[in-house]
């Protein structure tokens, strides 16, 4: 069994993949790890494919994805991860912006002190400031909702246990929440360890402002998914309680006026005509509506079939 799976995200990244995939050898073969490096071209439209096809061949270690167009960094990220068999799985960016000597030291924690993820903190980082501040926003939010302490949930390095990355989905753009779908599938020994972090050599940054906004609304959706996908019955039949309850009582509070005579001698349609009435009725009928929603969502998410969300041009170099 291989000890280290390096999965690269890659996207229009031509100028840095030779040396990337020469440093990350490199230092595989410094410490005598068994390797594979699997490259996903995510839809690049510049030549980084043909890099890739030509760096596989030189190299057996090198594997390559070719994805049918640009479907985001978490689907690259989840091809590599379908592919990975070393013991841990190292995530980098294409950019060498990540540092490979870092991967000895990610390994041991992994291998030796048990820990189910590490993620690597860019302390003293090197990107613009537009980034950096938002960064840190994105990160006290995402810590205060999730209850994990990392400093850094974005950084492209980090480390898994092989189970971890089978085990989870990564899709839309969840590549940022990684560490809370971890945790939120049962591995909660979580880790992190202080990174170096280069200013982009090549190339330009593919992530801009909007997609920190972007991040925001993926946060509030992913606690909600993760919440209620499995079980949208407790929410909409929360919802549908409420309302049926709501209207039930107001019923009754109709009924006790018209029994106990507190409005004696009212017709039938008097009580019709009532605006409260016509609340109670609505709140019925909703109430049944929602729980029937409900209903039907449960029964869809338990038939829904696990199909990527992305297409697969081409594979280079697996034998599986
Ligand atoms: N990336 C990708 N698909 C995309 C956008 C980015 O695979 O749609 C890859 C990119 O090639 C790089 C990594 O994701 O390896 C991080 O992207 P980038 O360096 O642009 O992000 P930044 O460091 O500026 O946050
Ligand atoms: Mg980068």
């Amino acid at each position: 069994m291989l000890q280290i799976s390096a999965v690269v995200p890659v996207f229009n990244e031509e100028e840095s993949l030779s040396e990337l995939t020469q440093w990350i050898s490199r230092v595989m073969n410094d410490h005598g790890f068994s390797y594979e490096i699997i490259l996903v071209n995510d839809g690049s439209t510049d030549d980084s494919w043909a890099e890739i096809s030509c760096l596989a061949k030189d190299n057996g270690n090198i594997k390559g994805i070719n994805f049918t167009r640009n479907y985001g960094k978490s689907a690259a990220l989840d091809a590599g991860f379908q592919k990975a068999q070393g013991k841990v799985v190292i995530t980098l960016d294409a950019d060498l912006q990540d540092s490979p000597d870092e991967i000895p030291e990610l390994f041991q924690m992994i291998h030796e002190q048990g820990y189910d993820v590490v993620s690597g903190w860019k302390k003293e980082r090197h990107d613009p400031i537009t980034k950096t501040i938002p960064s840190r926003f994105f990160n006290a939010v995402t810590r205060w909702i999730s209850g994990i302490k990392l400093h850094d949930f974005n950084c492209g390095l980090k480390a898994y246990k092989l189970k971890v990355v089978k085990n989870i989905q990564v899709y839309g753009e969840m590549h940022r929440y990684i560490p809370l779908l971890a945790k939120w599938n049962g591995f909660g020994k979580i880790g992190e360890k202080v990174v170096q972090h280069q200013a982009r050599k090549y190339g330009v940054s593919k992530f801009g402002i909007e997609r920190f906004l972007n991040g925001f609304l993926d946060l509030i959706s992913v606690s909600f998914v993760h919440r209620y996908k499995k079980k949208p019955m407790h929410f909409f039949g929360l919802l549908g309680t409420l309302s049926f309850v709501s209207g039930f009582l107001i019923t009754c509070w109709l009924i006790f006026q018209k029994i106990y005579g507190l409005k004696k001698g009212l017709e039938v349609r008097e009580i019709v005509d009532q605006p409260l009435f016509f609340l109670a009725l609505v709140a019925l009928i909703i109430g049944v509506q929602l729980f029937v929603t409900g209903f039907i969502a449960e029964l869809m998410t338990s038939n829904q079939s696990k199909e990527s969300e992305y297409k697969i041009d081409e594979e280079i170099n697996f034998d599986y």
